[in-house]
């Protein structure tokens, strides 16, 4: 039976080096896999389980020394052979590579000719060792030099993260500003479409009947968009923290009756059973009224949302203690485990973006990914919480979602 080929990881971003490499190697019956990145080795070489790993120690990301003390401090690296390549000729090359635990050291150019020889010595459990002495001063030096790359990369990330942030901000600003300048427009062409309503109204006919759908149309249009953009502003004010409660007594039963009502005619349509408890005995809490309607709003819309037809929705209600928790519960299709906790961040959308749709009311329509984090945003501001129960996501099993929101009735 034929032997397995022995596999070699080549770590090393010097193409004419990773040529020749792969070239000798293979004709000598190695089977030799190469990357240009210490990082991208590491990963490689947890998934391939290599026979012996040759890596170059000037490399992007994490350099030789970096790879190899971090492979050879793996269980399943211990006993590999690990051999750095290296161009540079200074002095204690070989005693840094050998302190970071490579098993040997090559020197570039490589030797076409006993590179295979090489190989095979180190195959066989060939390994040069540092005496003690000499080995803890290169341990000592090395471990230096890593404090600095690391200080070295925590600053980098600080900045790089400082930057995310300005960008972050950016964005955002240019989002609402981009909304308050659709405004404008908006509030001219709502103008013009009431005017035309009212005209036509005036004149009534047969002409205008056709034309009245026309303006019918429009201000469904209209409204929609101006709801869409509203949605955007409130949006980037809860996200940003300069959202301003109205705070006031808020009874939490007719809030859901506003919301049930709003959607009646749209669960009728898509066969959707709508089930509210007696929420009459629950206490009036302090609240915004307006953005705790979002939220409802919000949770209902995303139960018909990802509920399929014949379906049901259910809005319960209990006090505790010291405050209410509501509950709106779907027998739709859930939210697997791992995404449970991702579906609050904002721009977060499951699914396929095929099933994009400015729909509010179709099955799996998607929105824009803002719903349950400015849910989560009203629903803090309130200091209360909000979270998800779902066995997880089966289109077909349907195992459903439960909402809750706990907000505090003494604040
Ligand atoms: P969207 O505007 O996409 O609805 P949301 O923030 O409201 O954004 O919801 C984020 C994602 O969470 C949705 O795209 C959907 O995948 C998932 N989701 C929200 N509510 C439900 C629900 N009741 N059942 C199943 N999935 C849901």
């Amino acid at each position: 039976m034929d032997q397995p080929r022995p596999i070699i990881l080549y770590i090393e971003d010097d193409p004419a080096s990773q040529h020749l490499v792969d070239r000798v190697l293979t004709r000598y019956g190695y089977q030799v896999t190469i990357t240009g990145d210490g990082l991208a080795g590491m990963a490689l070489a947890r998934q391939l389980r290599p026979d012996l790993v040759l890596v170059d120690v000037n490399l992007p990301s994490m350099d030789g020394h970096e790879v190899a003390a971090r492979l050879r401090g793996l269980a399943s690296f211990e006993q590999t052979p690990i051999v750095a390549v290296t161009a540079r000729s200074t002095p204690g090359e070989r005693e840094q590579a050998l302190a970071a635990g490579c098993s040997g050291f090559l020197t570039k150019p490589i030797e076409v000719s006993s590179l295979p020889g090489q190989i095979a010595g180190f195959l066989q459990g060939k390994a040069e060792r540092l005496d003690d002495a000499e080995r803890s001063r290169q341990l000592e030096y090395f471990n230096q030099r890593l404090l600095d790359r690391l200080e070295g990369k925590v600053q980098e990330l600080q900045s790089a993260n400082q930057r995310l942030r300005e960008l972050d901000r950016m964005k955002s600003d240019f989002i609402v500003l981009v909304s308050h300048e659709m405004r404008t427009p908006l509030t001219l062409i709502s103008g013009y479409t009431r005017l035309l309503d009212a005209q036509l109204g005036q004149t009534g006919g047969q002409t205008n009947q056709a034309l009245q759908e026309i303006a019918d149309g429009l201000e469904m249009g209209t409204s929609r968009l101006n709801r869409v953009i509203n949605e955007i502003i409130n949006f980037s004010r809860v996200t940003s923290g300069t959202l301003d409660l109205a705070l006031g007594p808020v009874r939490l039963a007719s809030l859901v009756e506003q919301c049930v009502a709003q959607v009646d005619e749209l669960c009728r349509q898509r066969n959707l059973t709508l089930h509210v408890h007696d929420l009459s005995g629950l206490p009036v809490i302090k609240g915004d009224g307006a953005q705790l309607r979002i939220v409802l709003e919000n949770l209902l819309g995303n139960a018909i949302k990802f509920t399929p037809d014949g379906g049901t929705i259910c809005i319960e209600g209990e006090a505790l203690p010291r405050a209410v928790r509501l509950c709106v519960r779907d027998s739709g299709i859930g939210v697997a485990a791992g995404e449970q906790r991702h579906i609050f961040n904002q721009f977060y959308r499951l699914g396929d973006i095929q099933h994009h749709s400015t729909s509010k009311s179709a099955f799996q329509g998607g929105g824009l990914g803002i719903g349950l984090a400015m849910a989560r945003g009203i629903v803090e501001a309130h200091d209360g919480r909000i979270w998800i129960e779902s066995e997880g996501r089966d289109p077909e099993r349907l195992p459903g979602s439960a909402f809750y929101i706990l907000l505090p009735t003494i604040r």
